[in-house]
């Protein structure tokens, strides 16, 4: 029998390591086996189709092409100006952006791009004016000075991250937190939900020059159309990270005010979360924006990754096909029912619900840390990764939350059924788990106690429960 071309494809790269490096084709294949196994409940992660990776294992890896198109520092980026292009065009018609920068590496290196193109635009510095100029050389010592100066300390206004907000937004500890003047918006502390007055309020007396909004923990929509105003309505650049739900905005499931496109003046991303590509960034923009957010390399980033940029040409193809709309769609019905089989059953959710892709249980209500309770389900074959709830009184370290998504798992083809079976296997744990003690008797947040053979047999149901959805059908390793 032949084999598809696929497997064909897989085996043979295999095959060719494995003649270099056998340790590496084993954890290779070893990868592969574990994914199929694991109930993957991570909300940033999904998996890439085998025409999106297969495109990331090539000679473009061995190109430098700094620059843009047209305007490179190296000779002989011909065919990388093909895929770049390619990249580029898809997501404008996707997304419906006049600009689209698809070099960053990372959604961290595209959040980087996107300060930096705020900042040249807005910041009324003359010595900033003079460098853009390339008069760098006529710079004086002072020059230099004023510009560190007059480019820090600019104020930045983001969602905390413990209401769900990035690191990158302001969080003091990244460099974002340390470069700009930093302050952020919670969510209400009733609801859980944005307080857009309290945002208007916030942006009315800080006066910040960048207003970012996007979120990797929240579990409801953002209004871009009220931020957007609220920016407006202080001067302020208005920034979106799109990063996790880039995927709903591609399948048309955020359309109108929920669109952040529209609305935003700059718009940031990853490639590789419900929008199923390679692992990467993007920035989209208009045309004020795109000639700075085009100095990316090498104002913050160095040579691109072509054969990553040949590689989100092929995802942003596939998500202009029309079942990419109902794939997203699915992945927040399934977010829905995966949050009502656990209320249902008694947990406690943040927001009390889901209009995206994401849930985030307040496992306190397991009277369990997000970090015993992520130990407990990873026991159990069910990946998890802990997350601070608003005002989390265990930090961002120990966490009192547990924070779930359904991209993968969509991709996998589960539905609604298979969500409700998914909430009674993390209940049945998260009930049966109990806190444990430290050596001296004092209550320990990492320790906790399961029954070691409900961990097995809940490992066997989510197995079983995989077991009808092949991960990666058409790959088979042999
Ligand atoms: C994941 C994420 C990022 C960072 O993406 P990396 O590719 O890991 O650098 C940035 N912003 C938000 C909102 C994210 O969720």
């Amino acid at each position: 029998m032949s084999l598809n071309a696929e497997s064909t494809a897989f085996r043979s790269a295999l095959e060719v390591i494995r003649a270099v490096e056998p340790r590496v084709a084993d954890a290779i294949g070893a990868e592969l086996a574990d994914q199929r196994e694991s109930l993957k409940l991570i909300a940033s992660e999904n998996y890439a189709s085998p025409a999106t990776l297969l495109a990331m294992g090539n000679w473009f890896s061995d190109k430098y092409a700094e620059g843009t198109i047209g305007r490179r520092f190296y000779a002989g980026c011909q065919n990388v100006d093909t895929v770049e292009a390619l990249a580029a065009e898809h997501a404008k018609e996707l997304f419906g952006a006049a600009h689209a920068y698809v070099q960053p590496h990372s959604g961290i290196d595209a959040n980087l791009v996107a300060f930096w193109a705020i900042l040249a635009d807005r910041v009324e510095s003359p010595a900033l004016k003079k460098a853009q100029v390339r008069q760098v050389n006529d710079l004086t010592e002072a020059d230099w000075f004023a510009l560190r100066r007059e480019l820090g300390n600019q104020r930045m206004l983001g969602m905390s991250l413990d209401a769900g907000g990035h690191l990158t937004h302001g969080f003091r500890p990244n460099i974002s937190g340390k470069m700009f003047d930093q302050r952020s918006y919670g969510t209400d502390p009733a609801t859980g939900l944005v307080d857009y007055d309290k945002v208007a309020e916030a942006a009315r007396e800080f006066k910040p020059l960048i207003l970012v909004a996007g979120y990797s923990a929240y579990p409801r929509k953002v209004n871009f159309r009220i931020m957007r105003e609220i920016a407006d309505s202080v001067g302020a650049t208005f920034m979106v990270d799109m990063a996790h739900f880039a995927g709903l905005v591609a399948g048309k499931v955020f359309t109108g005010d929920f669109d952040p496109v529209p609305h935003a003046h700059i718009v940031t991303t990853t490639t590789h979360k419900s929008l199923r590509g390679p692992r990467g960034g993007m920035v989209l923009c208009g045309p004020e924006l795109a000639d700075q957010v085009d100095r990316g390399c090498p104002m913050v980033l160095g040579g691109p990754l072509p054969h990553v940029m040949a590689a989100k040409a092929v995802a942003l193809a596939e998500a202009r096909r029309p079942d990419f709309a109902g794939y997203a769609q699915r992945i927040v019905d399934n977010a829905q029912a995966l949050a009502e089989g656990l209320l249902r059953r008694g947990a406690k959710l943040v927001t009390g619900g889901t209009d995206n892709h994401l849930v985030l249980i307040d496992v306190s209500g397991y009277g369990l840390t997000g970090r015993q309770a992520e130990q407990a389900l990873l026991d159990s074959g069910i990946v998890t990764n802990r997350n601070a709830v608003p005002q989390d009184p265990n930090g961002a370290w120990y966490t009192s939350g547990i924070r779930i998504g359904t991209p993968a798992l969509t991709t996998r083809g589960l539905g609604a059924s298979e969500m409700d079976t998914t909430a009674e296997l993390m209940h049945t744990v998260l009930s049966q788990t109990t806190p444990g003690a430290n050596a001296d008797g004092t209550p320990s947040k990492a320790k906790y106690v399961l029954d070691p053979a409900l961990a097995e047999t809940v490992s066997k149901q989510a197995s079983d429960l995989l077991a009808g959805f092949p991960l990666y059908p058409s790959v088979d390793l042999g």
